[in-house]
């Protein structure tokens, strides 16, 4: 028997129902604050995504899947949203019909971790991505978006962790600030700082393996090195936060996985010791340089995305019920070749009226038929003998008030449609 690649999962049809349900509300929210759905290839070329040899995240050197297709070209299988809807963005010329451009993208990603719970290698994230402001007000936007969908999935328990890296030139006196602080320190840090301190040593700050050592927690803060307008714009934002009831705090040490972050960094946490180390369902922030380093016009961008599967591990985690009604309208019993064959017309006529409705295709027995109309839930069994069939007529049997009565098949419709109707106004 084969089994599901390592780091994957199947989501069986009872489940989907609460991944369709969380869909449909994602967009319900995305209408709302007007972003409209972008659809991007799962793989681009590899480029798209190793863009900068000196790129530290984890991400794009460790963790993606490449590959070189049947024509030699390197390919990689996307390892997250924004990158792939930038090149879509600047590649369709999006900014010359749209001011800002307010795009989401809902679907798998890839990344080669390692597997633990809420940590997969395919896992699927649902993303916004507003590009062609520097406002603070797109920043704050962008965060809306989260905390309206976290009001219409009924969740409590979360909060926003903000932080600045501020713009180029602040980043660069950190970054000075950084090295010159950890240079003589660094043989006391995990290998993986060591390659940071050269790369990107705002990311020695986001180490998971030393995250509790005084070396970290005693190195220079970002605040302290922030120019006029990089304050002004971190201030800006938190006015707004707090004028839209948004709660935050501020965490200094903050700084994401990605290196094209400038100016607002934030993750959404769900408080839960059952979630571990991931319980963060939500990160985002700006990105001034990203649309001009994938060959774009100079276009600041703002985004976030969220982990749909550990979304749906906070809802079960808080009971959330949101799981649609998936019954079946009608179930078709048969009893002989003859009716089973007709059955298939009933069956099709009630589907195109609109009435979801099956049968058997098993010759099963009247009582394993029964069992089945049940396991569908079904709110009403259809019974189709050769008696019925020589009258014209079926027996319909009311599984809601357990009433039964015999029907003409030529009024079936709307039989089934006024008794369906009575019971939703009673
Ligand atoms: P990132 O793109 O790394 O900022 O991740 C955004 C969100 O995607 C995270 O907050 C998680 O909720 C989710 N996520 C990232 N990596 C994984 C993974 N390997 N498995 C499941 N969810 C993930």
């Amino acid at each position: 028997m084969e089994t599901k690649p390592k780091g994957t999962y199947d989501v069986l049809p009872n489940e989907v129902l609460l991944w369709q349900n969380i869909e449909s509300k994602i967009r319900e929210v995305c209408k709302l604050c007007n972003y409209e759905e972008i659809r991007t290839p799962i793989f681009e070329n590899a480029k798209v995504f190793h863009r900068d040899e000196k790129d530290s995240s984890d991400m794009v050197n460790k963790e993606t899947y490449d590959f070189l297709d049947r024509g030699q070209r390197l390919m990689t299988l996307r390892p997250e949203g924004t990158a792939g809807v930038v090149r879509a963005y600047i590649e369709n010329k999006l900014y010359v019909t749209n001011d800002v451009c307010k795009l989401y993208y809902l679907g798998p990603m890839f990344r080669y971790e390692r597997p633990q719970k809420g940590r997969y290698r395919q896992f699927s994230q649902f993303g916004i991505e507003a590009i062609g402001s520097d406002s603070y007000m797109l920043d704050v936007d962008v965060i809306n978006v989260a905390i309206l969908l976290f009001k219409k999935l009924g969740l409590k328990g979360l909060r926003v962790r903000i932080n600045t890296l501020g713009d180029k030139e602040s980043r660069l006196n950190y970054r000075e600030a950084l090295v010159n602080y950890f240079s003589d320190k660094i043989d006391n840090l995990c290998s993986d700082c060591k390659n940071r301190l050269e790369n990107n040593p705002l990311r020695i700050l986001d180490c998971k393996v030393d995250k509790d050592n005084p070396i970290l927690l005693n190195a220079p803060k970002i605040k302290d090195y922030l120019n006029e307008v990089s304050v002004k714009h971190f201030q800006n934002v938190l006015a707004l936060l707090k004028e839209l009831n948004i709660d935050y705090i501020v965490d200094e040490r903050l700084v994401r996985g990605l290196d094209y972050y400038s100016h607002t960094v934030f993750e959404i946490e769900y408080n839960s010791s059952e979630m571990g180390n991931q319980n963060i369902i939500c990160g985002g922030g700006r990105y001034s340089d990203l649309v001009s380093d994938l060959g774009g016009p100079v276009k600041p961008a703002c985004g976030l995305a969220f982990g749909l599967d550990r979304l749906i591990q906070v809802l079960k985690m808080e009971n959330n019920n949101l799981e649609v009604n998936n019954s079946l309208d009608c179930f078709v019993i048969t009893l002989g070749e003859k009716a089973s064959f007709k059955a298939q017309k009933i069956i099709n006529n009630l589907r195109l009226a609109g009435i979801s409705c099956d049968g058997d295709f098993n010759n099963k027995s009247l009582k394993a038929q029964f069992k089945i109309a049940d396991s569908y839930n079904s709110h009403f069994t259809l019974i189709l003998g050769e008696d019925e069939l020589e009258k014209g007529v079926i027996r319909v049997k009311n599984n809601v008030n357990d009433s039964q009565e015999e029907v003409n098949l030529v009024n079936l419709v709307n039989y089934l449609k006024e008794e369906s109707n009575e019971e939703s106004t009673n």
